[in-house]
């Protein structure tokens, strides 16, 4: 898989040094989503206050894509509402849909264009996708509440 290396520096940077990596102990939702194409695995909790949310934890194991997208994620979605989280998400979707054609709105997105490379290679998408995927689901089960 052939990177840009700058994005692929960042990717490493995060994998090794995760952000809001280890599970709140408490929360308004937390779901469990596996990638079995690459055999990681990702557990998510959630708090929210007033649609906002407040603290998004994770812990989780694989491929260095599917943990350093986590942890960016967790990151970027910290302290937004669910309103402005769900754009991020989109955007998200939208370059991991691009297969390669797209740079990534940084604004949105900030260091996770890195992952634009990604979406060159359909095995990885489900990789870098795993931990948005969750929030997603994670995010409607806390409103549901
Ligand atoms: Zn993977």
């Amino acid at each position: 898989m052939e990177l840009d290396s700058l994005y692929q520096e960042v990717i490493l940077d995060h994998y090794k040094h995760p952000q809001h990596k280890g599970l709140s102990p408490t929360f308004d939702a937390q779901v469990h989503h596996v990638n079995t194409s690459c055999g990681d695995e990702i557990t998510l909790n959630i708090n929210l206050e007033n649609d906002r949310i407040t603290s998004l934890t994770w812990d989780g194991q694989g491929c260095s894509i599917s943990q350093a997208s986590v942890s960016m994620m967790s990151d970027l979605l910290t302290g937004k509402s669910l309103e402005e989280a769900s754009i991020v998400v989109d955007s998200f979707s939208q370059l991991m849909a691009s297969k390669g054609t797209s740079a990534g709105d940084s604004e949105i997105l900030e260091d996770a264009v890195s992952f634009a490379g990604v979406s060159k290679f359909p095995g990885r998408v489900k990789c870098a996708l795993l931990g948005w995927m969750a929030f997603k689901d994670v995010s409607i089960q806390a409103q549901a509440k």
